[in-house]
């Protein structure tokens, strides 16, 4: 069964009485998911907003394809209803800088406007925030965990109730050799079967080694790899270094050449034995007819959906209808959010349904993260229900 590929959406509907439109959808393996379409209606609600700059340092600096992370920074957008100000909505506004088409010498003055504006916030969701996805994300979730009582309980489901979890990769960070080696059996022992390997930055025969290193000891049927190149290898030898890398039984690659070269993509998603999955690509294209465009003519195999890089919820499914559109596949993956943007996205991504390992294995990063009823084991995240949040730093 190839999983989680969505085969064609059948109707939307919505349920007078809740904030939540239910999309069905049939999955190429016949079952039928619902998931929720957002369409948040509090025009019941006299909203307050505020928000507050949180920087988040990492337990040790992280190799990224654009430099050493040390820290970053994430603004949190809390919004409450007047009538019942002891009840809040928080959402998570995190900028990548390099990868996030957000300007961050502006979101100040943007989440200042949207606070005094909050009652509009319809616009902001539909329109308004098209340049800052972001905060449109982080808007988004802030209404729905108000919507929903401000518990961090945004999509209650299995998950958040703790009897199921959702399986993610091991993600390993860019190193040396031995560093990135070590980071994989550790990995491997502590029962992942999907491993990420960020590649591109210690030169392509020595990652070929370690590829093969792993190969020897786990096959194909004990570890899954996936790759991800961050746009590192240039259109001249894409190709070959893509022929050598499937010689290695590799899932896929995440975006071998950098985005905006369409036609060059196009071929290599055409030519290369080993499936692509687009990535920095979807960075920025609206409105959905671009997104249309941009899947037909590229033809990946895979799409990565980051909520907080794409502009939220809403227009990650519109990318996820797109793909079962054209029969592709997909995961998501949360981009260094801290737990409160990758609690609202690991619980949405739940009901999504897809059973293939998704990227939402960044929690542990941070020393001053927020204390939440997250939890991964076993190569899985899970909800502790019992567990309680520590935002006293927000607030
Ligand atoms: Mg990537």
């Amino acid at each position: 069964m190839e999983r989680g590929n969505l085969l064609a959406v059948l109707d939307r509907f919505s349920e007078p009485t809740d904030s939540l439109a239910l999309l069905r959808c049939a999955r190429n393996d016949g079952v039928m998911i619902n998931f929720p379409y957002l369409c948040i209606n509090m025009c019941k609600y006299n909203l307050k907003a505020t928000f507050k700059k949180h920087k988040l340092q990492l337990k040790r600096p992280a190799g990224t394809s654009r430099g050493v992370l040390t820290s970053k920074i994430s603004w949190f957008i809390v919004v409450r209803d007047e009538e019942n100000p002891n009840v809040h909505g928080i959402g998570e506004a995190g900028i990548l800088p390099g990868l996030s088409i957000d300007d961050p010498n502006k979101t100040e003055n943007k989440l200042n406007e949207i606070c005094q504006n909050i009652n509009d916030y319809r616009f902001y969701l539909e329109k308004g925030l098209i340049d800052f996805p972001a905060i449109r994300f982080g808007l988004e979730t802030a209404l729905i965990d108000l919507e929903k009582n401000g518990k961090r309980v945004l999509f209650p489901s299995g998950f958040t109730k703790g009897t199921d979890s959702i399986e993610i990769n091991g993600l390993v960070w860019m190193g040396k050799f031995d560093f990135m080696r070590k980071q994989i059996v550790e990995k491997i022992e502590s029962g992942f079967s999907c491993i990420k390997l960020k590649i591109g930055a210690i030169g392509f025969d020595e990652e070929i080694t370690l590829i093969k290193s792993i190969r020897n000891e786990f096959s194909e049927n004990d570890i899954e790899i996936r790759v991800d190149a961050n746009g590192a290898f240039s259109k001249k030898n894409a190709l070959d270094k893509l022929k050598i890398l499937s010689g290695h039984n590799l899932h896929s690659i995440e975006q071998p050449i950098k985005q905006g070269q369409w036609e060059e993509m196009a071929k290599l998603c055409e030519t290369s034995p080993l499936s692509i999955a687009l990535d920095e690509e979807l960075i920025g294209i609206e409105p959905k007819a671009n997104k249309r465009k941009l899947l037909e003519t590229i033809k990946p195999q895979y799409i990565i959906l980051k909520p907080g890089l794409l502009g939220g919820f809403g227009q990650s499914e519109e990318w996820i209808e797109l793909a079962g559109d054209n029969n592709m596949g997909w995961w998501i993956t949360s981009a260094l959010e801290s737990n409160i943007g990758l609690n609202a996205i690991a619980q949405w991504t739940y009901t999504l349904g897809n059973k293939m390992p998704q990227g939402l294995g960044t929690g542990q990063l941070y020393a001053n993260n927020f204390e939440s009823p997250l939890a991964i084991e076993k190569g899985g995240l899970h909800y502790v229900p019992g567990q309680n949040w520590d935002l006293k730093d927000l607030f």
